[in-house]
């Protein structure tokens, strides 16, 4: 297991739909177990392939209480080839993604879904979701289809954070990140 880097806007790789997993490999499992440490060590709650430049349609969230030695909680999911196959009613939840540096903001979404998958065993999967848990899905679902949750901000916030986020690169500033605030996914 390795921790990999996070891809950060705007890497335009974030901007292009993931591929299907035709076949579970060893390599899929393997590059599961890299997510899952990625997205533990961020911290984060979600992280979706793509962030880590593999073009596949894989995500991995946990909503849980992080575990002290760093172990995967009971509430971790992974999920391959994820399809949102219902959802109602709707959800408004402050968002922050580990791909888009010190930048937050209100977004609505469906506030029940249904999602169904694959998980590393190669069983089909079906999670029933409300609250943070069908936020992440969502979010990290929109990853997959290269969509980041700017693009449900109003223009004039998404517009001012590609602007901060031009002066910072021009100003040689880390898009590596400085330590998360918490909650991104
Ligand atoms: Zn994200």
């Amino acid at each position: 297991m390795a921790i990999r880097r996070i891809l950060t806007y705007p890497e335009p790789s974030l901007r292009s739909a993931s591929r299907e997993v035709e076949n579970i490999t060893g390599d899929t499992v393997r590059w599961i177990d890299d997510m899952v440490q990625t997205m533990y060590a961020a911290p984060g709650v979600g992280l979706a392939a793509p962030q880590l430049g593999l073009d596949q349609r894989i995500i991995v969230v946990d909503v849980g209480e992080q575990e002290e030695d760093g172990s995967p909680g009971e509430n971790l999911v992974k999920l391959i080839n994820p399809v949102i196959v219902e959802s109602e009613g709707e959800i408004v939840w402050e968002e922050g993604c580990l791909s888009v540096i010190d930048f937050r903001a209100e977004v609505k979404r469906a506030g029940h879904i249904l999602v169904r998958g694959y998980d590393p065993d190669q069983r089909e999967v079906q999670i029933e979701a409300e609250g943070l848990l069908a936020v992440a899905l969502q979010h990290e679902i929109d990853h997959l289809e290269g969509r980041l949750f700017i693009d449900h901000v109003s223009r004039l916030k998404r517009d001012m954070y590609a602007k901060r986020a031009r002066k910072a690169i021009r100003e040689g500033k880390p898009t590596a990140r400085s330590k998360p605030a918490g909650g991104e996914i």
